[in-house]
Order: structure tokens, then C-alpha cells, then sequence
């Protein structure tokens, strides 16, 4: 038995992130991990779908907008394995930095599937580990449907192990995977389809977005199909795949690649035997402090429901270690207004109400909205000029901005600053006091009429 006063389960986001600021408080910390370390976000996540999209930027540079700058190139080949290999060093070296700052905080690292005994007891491998406080940051995992013939499909991890590309794909779903797989898939050269279940993708955010993001699918690809569930799925003789629609049609590809939502990996793990509670939808429940219903059992990230981002997981993780082991006994983490970016193509960025919430929340004549509309410039000197949306919402007499909204070419790194503002509270008249930047798609936020 070895005994610890801080004992993380899952080297992913929270977990990692959480260990290391307790260490450097000066806790005795052990870190559990079953697979590779990173977790989701660095080994079938954040990191390698930024890899992908990279390499779909690079994709459209050279066919879309390279010969208007004046390039006359001739492309012989796109190799997908090279794209591959280069992603999973860049992984390796990631892995590599982590090692070295988790063994430069002293951290005890298991490898192994924790289990847990009792409340304070966890067995990884036949060996027992007691602490004090046991964090449970085990992430989450890819739903997959019930429909006869899922299984010839793939999940997002199965996308990440892809060893060639396919000529033919259908991705399923609407959320965030669904469009980011999707726009890298169809960028990259595979005839690609996505279909979606209702009238549109990305149904939960602003209607400026999710409109956009399709009549510019409708323009450009990938192919969407919409209200077409899959309700089948047949694998041919010749090793392609058939997916049956509820509206009635079919579609042939190679490959099928599920994306509708993923669960926490909450299962497995004795959660029942420390008496931990979940909802009812399977996630660990926690208070505002990450607290568990079990005093000194502590949950952070994608299995607890919350919203489910790296920096979210982050950040409540080391929060969480400034109050066990840094007497900030208030510290938590605030969950309201936070910035996201989707990398869809082109990238999108949001903060804060939609529309809809806000008229919801304000009322109708509380509301006042800005648009901006244009053709980004790095396109707008091409054939192939695309456009940019933008949309602030602001409430009340101040005009207290509420949700920053935009779709367009950069929108992924315009985001982050704005986000700064809006959490410390701007009003329009704070964004209209900033000097633009010219020229840049971001100055449309500090101009709009
Ligand atoms: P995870 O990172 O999933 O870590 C949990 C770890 O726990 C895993 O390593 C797992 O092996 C381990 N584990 C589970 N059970 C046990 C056990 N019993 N014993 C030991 N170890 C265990 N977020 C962003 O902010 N930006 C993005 O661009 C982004 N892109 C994404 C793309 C994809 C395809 C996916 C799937 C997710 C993406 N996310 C993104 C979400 C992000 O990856 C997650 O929100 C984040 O990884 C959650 O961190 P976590 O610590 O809660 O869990
Ligand atoms: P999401 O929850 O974002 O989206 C899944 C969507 O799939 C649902 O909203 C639903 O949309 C649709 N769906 C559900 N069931 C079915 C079905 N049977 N058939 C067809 N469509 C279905 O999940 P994701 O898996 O895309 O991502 C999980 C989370 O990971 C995200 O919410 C996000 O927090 C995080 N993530 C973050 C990224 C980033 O920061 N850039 C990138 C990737 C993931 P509808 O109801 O409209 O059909």
C-alpha cells in the first residue's frame, strides 16, 4: 500500500493539469493512466484534428488561392501517411514535455486502469494506492449508434488510426466533430458527405453561424444531406459501405465515420463501491467547487457534463489544486462565458449568448444587434472569394456586449482577446473606443454600425 495526499485518475486535461499544480504546492502526487498520456486532447483530440486542419489549410491554399497570388504550381501527390507521420512525432514530442515537467514535479505515474476500493483505496493492476484526496478525471468516449451495421463504421478515434485516405466518405452527426471532420476530409481531396439528422449542423449555436456555415457548404462542399438519420448500414462485397437514410435514400462510400456526441467514462471504475453519485445521463455530479457527493473525491472535465473543452478541464483542475493545497479555499471554476472556437472551414468563434438566448433572457427590446458581412481579404483577391460573418449581441442600456459571434477566414485566433473583454464586462461603447486594426477581418468587431 502506498500512500499519497493527492492520487489523480487520468493523465488527460484536468487530471494532468491538476497534478502538477498540487505537486508545485508541494503535495505528494500520483498520477494514474491507462493509455497514453494527454489524453483525449493530445492523442485523439485537440492536437492532432488542429494537425488535420492544418493540412486542409494547406490543401486550399495551393488549390483555391495560390494561382490568383500568382503561383503556377503543379501538385503530384498528396501523401496522407506523410501528413500522419508528421502529426504523431509532433505528438511524441508533446508526450516527451509532459514526462519531463510531471517527473520534474516528482509525480509518482501508475499505468494502469484504476479501480476504486473503498473512498480512499484505488487498485491499479493489483496494487492498492490510498490518498487523501482522489481526483476523477477520466474523460469521456464516442457514442455509437444503435443501428444494424454500425460496427463497419468508425469513430473519431478510428479516424485518427486511418492508414489511408479514403476516396469516399460519410461523416454522421452535427455537432462539432461532425463539421471539423468533415471540412478536413473535403479539403484534404475525399468526396466527402455529412449527414445530419434535421434541417441544419451545429443546431445550438448562433443561427449566424450554423446559416452560414451550410450555404457556404452549399457552395463549396462537403455535401450535406440533411434530415437523413442512418438507419442501416451494409457492407458490399466489394468491401464499400452502404448507409440508408430514414428520408428513404442510400449512399455507397469506404468509409463511415460516426460522430453524435460522446459519454463519460464513468463505468468500470468502482465509482459504486466509493458510493460516488451520477445523474442521470451517467456523469459524475459536482458542486461549484468539484466536490463529489463523497468528501475528499473531487471530479474535473468531460465526465461531469460540464462543457466539454481542454482549457475547461484545465483550468477546474488547477483551481481545484489551489483550493486543496494552495488555501484559496474559494477558488473554482466559472463555467459562464467561455470562448470556443469550432474549426470548421472557415473557422468559427463564439462566446457568450446566441441570439435567441439573449432575447430569451433580456427580452426582444433589450436586445440590439450588430452585423457585419464581407468577403475575407486573403479570398477576396481570388476567384474564390468567401465571406465572413460577424455578429455582436448586446443588452441592456449599457449595450453590455453578451455573445461575440463570427464565421470566417482567421476567426480561430481573433476569438481569444475579445473573450478577455467581453469576461471583464465591455459595452459596445468599450469596443467602439478601441482603435481598429487595419486591415484585419478583426476591426469589424470595434466598427459595427
Ligand atoms: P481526457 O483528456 O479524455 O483524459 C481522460 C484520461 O483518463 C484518458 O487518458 C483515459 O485513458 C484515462 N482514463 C479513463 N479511465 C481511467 C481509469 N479508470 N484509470 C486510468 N486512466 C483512466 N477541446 C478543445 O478545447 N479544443 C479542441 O480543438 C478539441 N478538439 C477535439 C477533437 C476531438 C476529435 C475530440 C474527441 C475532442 C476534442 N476536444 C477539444 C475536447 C477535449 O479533448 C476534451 O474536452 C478534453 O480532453 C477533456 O479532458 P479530460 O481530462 O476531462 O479527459
Ligand atoms: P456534439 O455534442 O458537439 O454533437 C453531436 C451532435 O450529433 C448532436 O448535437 C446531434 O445533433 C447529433 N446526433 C446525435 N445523435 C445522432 C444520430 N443518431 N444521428 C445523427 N446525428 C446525431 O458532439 P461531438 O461528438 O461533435 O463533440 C463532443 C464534444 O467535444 C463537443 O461538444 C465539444 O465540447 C468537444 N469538442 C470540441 C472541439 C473544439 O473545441 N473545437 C472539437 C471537437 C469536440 P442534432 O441534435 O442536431 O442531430
Amino acid at each position: 500500500m502506498t500512500e499519497f495526499d493527492y492520487l489523480c485518475i487520468g493523465g488527460g486535461s484536468g487530471g494532468i493539469a491538476s497534478a502538477n499544480r498540487a505537486a508545485s504546492h508541494g503535495a505528494k502526487v500520483a498520477l494514474v493512466e491507462a493509455k497514453a498520456i494527454g489524453g483525449t486532447c493530445v492523442n485523439v483530440g485537440c492536437v492532432p484534428k488542429k494537425a488535420m486542419w492544418f493540412g486542409a489549410q494547406v490543401a486550399e491554399a495551393v488549390k483555391l488561392y495560390a494561382p490568383d497570388y500568382g503561383f503556377d504550381l503543379s501538385v503530384n501527390k498528396f501523401d496522407w501517411q506523410t501528413l500522419v507521420d508528421s502529426r504523431e512525432a509532433y505528438i511524441q514530442r508533446i508526450h516527451g514535455s509532459y514526462d519531463r515537467v510531471l517527473g520534474n514535479n516528482d509525480i509518482h505515474r501508475i499505468q494502469g486502469f484504476a479501480r476504486f476500493v473503498d473512498a480512499n483505496t484505488v487498485e491499479v493492476e493489483g496494487r492498492q494506492y490510498r490518498a487523501k484526496h482522489i481526483l476523477v478525471a477520466t474523460g469521456g468516449r464516442p457514442v455509437w449508434p444503435d443501428v444494424p451495421g454500425a460496427e463497419y463504421g468508425i469513430d473519431s478515434d478510428g479516424f485518427f488510426a486511418l492508414k489511408e485516405q479514403p476516396k469516399r466518405v460519410l461523416v454522421v452527426g452535427a455537432g462539432y466533430i461532425a463539421v471539423e471532420l468533415a471540412g478536413v476530409m473535403h479539403a484534404l481531396g475525399s468526396d466527402t458527405h455529412l449527414a445530419v439528422r434535421y434541417d441544419k449542423v451545429l443546431r445550438g449555436f448562433d443561427p449566424v453561424l450554423s446559416d452560414t456555415l451550410m450555404e457556404l457548404m452549399d457552395g463549396e462542399g462537403p455535401r450535406l444531406h440533411t434530415y437523413s438519420e442512418v438507419v442501416r448500414v451494409d457492407k458490399l462485397k466489394d468491401g464499400s459501405l452502404e448507409a440508408h437514410f430514414s428520408s428513404g435514400g442510400s449512399l455507397r462510400m469506404d468509409c463511415l465515420i460516426w460522430a453524435i456526441g460522446r459519454e463519460p467514462a464513468n463505468n468500470d471504475l468502482g465509482l459504486d463501491k466509493a458510493g460516488v453519485a451520477l445523474d442521470d445521463n451517467g456523469y459524475i455530479k459536482v458542486d461549484k467547487f468539484q466536490n463529489t457527493n463523497v468528501p475528499g473525491i473531487y471530479a474535473v472535465g468531460d465526465n461531469t457534463g460540464q462543457l466539454e473543452l481542454t482549457p475547461v478541464a484545465v483550468k477546474a483542475g488547477r483551481l481545484l489544486s489551489e483550493r486543496l493545497f494552495n488555501n484559496q479555499s474559494q477558488a473554482h471554476m466559472d463555467y459562464e462565458t467561455v470562448p470556443t472556437v469550432i474549426f470548421s472551414h472557415p473557422p468559427i468563434g463564439t462566446i457568450g449568448l446566441t441570439e435567441p438566448q439573449a432575447i430569451e433572457k433580456f427580452g426582444q427590446t433589450n436586445v440590439k444587434v450588430y452585423h457585419s458581412s464581407f468577403a475575407a481579404m486573403y479570398t477576396a483577391l481570388t476567384r474564390h472569394r468567401q465571406v465572413t460573418r460577424m455578429k455582436l449581441i448586446c443588452a441592456g442600456p449599457q449595450e453590455t456586449v453578451v455573445g461575440l459571434h463570427g464565421i470566417g477566414h482567421g476567426m480561430d485566433e481573433i476569438l481569444q482577446g475579445f473573450g478577455v473583454a467581453i469576461k471583464m464586462g465591455a459595452t459596445k461603447a468599450d469596443f467602439d473606443a478601441c482603435v481598429a486594426i487595419h486591415p484585419t477581418s478583426a476591426e469589424e468587431f470595434v466598427t459595427m454600425r
